[in-house]
């Protein structure tokens, strides 16, 4: 009896849940599409505050994905994409007020050749102070359009560049406009990163790949009361792995560790089907043609989600 309780126990803590946030403009209505508003950042602020979440700095959480160590079900990450000066002078006061941690993840070509919108190392240097400063590649481009020598070109030029300025190392990367295949992962982890977080919306839970965090937009109009709701499902991917020949998608396949016999299937431009699961595993033929370039396939048993994300890559599909 004992040892069933402390695997309920056990069981019950192994699937708490961390969330992940992304940020990239703020107070900045030119760009409705990937601003947050100061009101909406506030009232999110709040909504944390005043339902117990606890935002912690996303080192925190990368400690205890290695360490394997017990993920709070109540933690937020917020993290900053794109060093834009709308941070500095419309967000910033607001992490300060509520003393929120963060992490900001810098395109270093902006800064380097002085982009108008975007923060000086100075101003860069100074936001350190409250939050940490992580790496978004050198030059912004869509890696998986990229040769593997192009890209490992523009890691040693935006990590030296980034040292040189800040005097610091970053530890995490994030993918300029989330883009990648298992090809640019493999490259990108190769230069040593605690951790490399990607933007699929889902939850974070001890069994999640510490090369490929899930982390969601808070950005335009955004439902955080339902990305709160997700949690992580431990779901293999089999199949899909790579965006699918002739962009048509003829089977899925994910095995994972719940027993429902009823889950759900998301496809970019297609949206939600239901699925009949196998033990709670998806064995589904499919033919569904991928109308994006850029497609996302979501499944779901209750309100766990696995996201895979498919993209075209020039270079190959390793
Ligand atoms: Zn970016």
């Amino acid at each position: 009896m004992k040892s069933l309780l402390l695997s309920l126990l056990i069981a019950v803590t192994l699937w708490a849940d961390a969330h992940l946030f992304v940020y990239h403009r703020f107070g900045d209505s030119r760009y409705p599409t990937t601003n947050t508003t100061v009101e909406e950042l506030r009232s999110q602020f709040e909504y944390f505050k005043n339902n117990g979440y606890k935002v912690v700095p996303l080192e925190k959480l990368i400690s205890h994905l290695k360490t394997r160590k017990n993920i709070p079900n109540k933690w937020i990450v917020l993290t900053i994409d794109d060093n834009f000066k709308s941070f500095y002078t419309n967000g910033l006061a607001l992490f300060k007020k509520y003393d929120y941690p963060f992490s900001i993840f810098v395109y270093v070509e902006a800064t380097q050749k002085r982009y108008p919108d975007y923060l000086s190392w100075d101003e860069l240097k100074e936001i350190s102070k409250y939050g940490s400063i992580e790496f978004h590649s050198y030059a912004h481009k869509h890696m998986t359009y990229m040769s593997d020598e192009e890209i490992k070109e523009d890691f040693k030029k935006g990590l030296e560049v980034f040292s040189k300025e800040l005097n610091i190392k970053p530890k995490v990367f994030t993918y300029p406009y989330g883009e990648y295949s298992p090809r640019v992962k493999e490259i990108s982890k190769s230069f040593g990163f605690d951790a490399i977080i990607n933007q699929n919306m889902g939850a974070v839970s001890g069994f999640s790949d510490i090369y490929d965090i899930d982390r969601t937009a808070l950005v335009g109009k955004s439902n955080l009361k339902l990305y709160l709701r997700y949690k992580a499902l431990n779901a293999f991917w089999k199949e899909p792995l790579v965006f699918p020949h002739n962009a048509t998608l003829t089977s899925l396949h994910v095995e994972t560790n719940e027993s429902a016999k009823k889950g759900g299937v998301y496809i970019t431009g297609h949206g939600w089907m239901k699925a009949a699961l196998e033990n709670g595993n998806f064995n589904i033929k499919l033919n569904k043609k991928l109308i994006k370039k850029r497609s996302r396939i979501v499944i779901s048993i209750g309100n766990k989600i696995s996201t895979k994300l498919l993209i075209k890559d020039k270079y190959g599909t390793r």
